[in-house]
């Protein structure tokens, strides 16, 4: 099959529990690489530079737009996210597919810059089972679950332009699913070309 890796945006509601499935996936499996991407927003209790996120001023993340060193950047919540494109190249490159966790801006950005970018949704069963999950967390006010619904439910009129819906009810059978996904992309005819072009030199003489 051809070497090159696969490009993959999993984009989610928050609450959708597409880290936990992401930290997952990598675990179990050696051909995923996780692009880490840059923000402007504070680090959290608990992360660390270079881990979730390389944390950057606004200036330094203007100057990585202006030297075209992001494939995609946002604005959410006043703050800028954007992709680092050298790993990402490198990564495709060297046959490993690449998962960036993005919102979906980016998610539409990418698949206009390269449209055979796999696009997978995350979202729990229900609403119902959003919300709580949200408020299970414990970790968050009342208020901020209400935004978190109010932009779920905007975020949730972009659903239908990803190319698979990933429904998170049972966390195991979600990472299974999502591997089956990816691995049956693998196979489209559009990703084998030198496979195709092989096979029809190999037949001509018959
Ligand atoms: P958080 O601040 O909760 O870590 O992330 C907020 C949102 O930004 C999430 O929906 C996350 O997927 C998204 N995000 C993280 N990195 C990037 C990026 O590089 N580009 C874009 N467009 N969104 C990102």
């Amino acid at each position: 099959m051809d070497g090159r890796g696969i490009l993959i945006v999993v984009s989610g509601f928050s609450g959708s529990g597409k880290g936990t499935i992401m930290n997952e996936i990598i675990r179990r499996y050696n051909n995923y690489a996780l692009s880490v991407s840059a923000t402007t927003r504070n680090p959290r209790p608990g992360e660390t530079e270079g881990k979730e996120y390389f944390f950057k001023s606004v200036e330094e993340f203007e100057k990585m737009i202006a030297k075209d060193e992001l494939i995609e950047y946002a604005r959410y919540v006043d703050n800028y996210y954007g992709t680092p494109r050298a790993y990402v190249e490198e990564q495709l490159e060297a046959g490993k597919d690449v998962i960036l966790e993005i919102e979906i801006q980016g998610a539409i950005k990418v698949k206009e810059k390269f449209p055979d970018t796999l696009l997978l949704f995350v979202t729990p069963p229900t609403a119902e089972e959003l919300r709580k999950r949200l408020v299970g967390r414990g970790t968050e006010t009342m208020d901020v679950i209400d935004f978190r619904m109010k932009r779920a439910k905007e975020e949730s009129l972009g659903m239908d332009r990803y190319d698979y819906l990933i429904i998170n009810d049972v966390l195991e059978d979600c990472v299974e699913e999502m591997h089956r996904i990816i691995q049956g992309e693998h196979r489209r005819s559009f990703r084998n070309q030198a496979f195709i072009e092989h096979m029809k030199e190999e037949l001509k003489g018959e």
